[in-house]
């Protein structure tokens, strides 16, 4: 018997109009007495209903390879912008056994903007890739009951070590999400800064601001890749004048260099990626200039 412990559904970038991409992480994690993992496959499924009913819902990917031991999975979905054209997608997984099929719930997100929120959203995009901001990549960590590192000790209830290269020091398993491409801006307005109250500011320390997406929360990374720096948020502030996170406005803490997230972090990006987010940059960089 497979079961799935949770689903989680993340919106990490909605996308600017007209021709970016959005992208959706779908994240699972199955209930840890299953066994016949190395015989099971996993396939991604969407709707823009949560009846799924026949005709109505899209295969997006079929063979997710089950692993043994490993109980937390995760797929990106990279849809057409869902600023202005703003839909609900429905996910659910369905995994193939040797004891036949088994589909998990189906999930969406929590909160759609409405259309005046995706338009200073929209405004904050633009006023981040075009004058304000700087290429980064968001580490968001997974959510506190993801499976437990081996390093993890149970009776003492905490990771034994801080350099662990698996769990990163965070005593869970895969602890966080694939990098998400955003752009930051390292030097906010003091004004927002004023109103996010976070008190006085150590010299190591940061604030910064950035859009709606990736929804961040303290423990997460971003890495800065022009001066090549990780961040962990220390403190939040969300901007949500009307229920829904417009902006994000941080207290940053830097890693230390010798730290093992600098060993296993940044090297997740792949060069493609990164190649891309910089030039985009240095492109609209000359533009600014006339
Ligand atoms: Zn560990």
């Amino acid at each position: 018997m497979l079961a799935y412990r949770r689903l989680d559904i993340i919106i990490a970038g909605a996308g600017s109009t007209p021709a970016d991409n959005s992208r959706v992480l779908v994240c699972w994690e199955l209930v840890t007495q299953h066994s016949q993992l190395d015989q099971t496959s996993f396939a991604v499924e969407r709707s823009l209903s949560p009846q799924f009913s026949e005709d109505e819902y899209e295969v997006l990917e079929t063979a997710i390879a089950g692993e043994p031991g490993v109980m937390v999975y995760e797929y990106v979905d990279i849809t057409p912008s869902l600023v202005n054209f703003w839909r609900r997608y429905y996910y659910r997984i369905r995994a193939s056994t040797p004891e036949g099929e088994f589909v998990s719930e189906a999930k969406t997100w929590e909160t759609s903007p409405r259309p005046h929120e995706l338009e200073i959203i929209q405004r904050h995009d633009f006023i981040l890739q075009y004058l304000q901001g700087v290429p980064s990549f968001a580490f968001v960590e997974r959510t506190a009951d993801a499976r437990h590192c081996i390093c993890f000790d149970k009776t003492a209830g905490r990771p034994t070590r801080s350099d662990c290269t698996l769990c990163l020091g965070t005593g869970r398993q895969r602890p966080y999400f694939e990098p998400i491409p955003l752009f930051v801006d390292y030097n906010p307005d003091q004004e927002l800064v004023n109103i996010s109250n976070f008190g006085e500011r150590q010299p190591k320390d940061k604030d910064c601001w950035f859009s709606a997406y990736p929804q961040m929360k303290p423990g997460d990374l971003i890495y800065e890749v022009l001066k090549g720096t990780i961040w962990r948020i220390a403190n939040v502030n969300t901007i949500q004048p009307m229920g829904t996170t417009i902006q994000h406005v941080c207290r940053l803490t830097a890693i230390g260099r010798d730290e093992v997230e600098y060993s296993r972090l940044p090297q997740r990006i792949p060069d493609a990626m990164l190649q891309q987010i910089v030039q985009e940059w240095e492109r609209t960089k000359e533009e600014r200039m006339f």
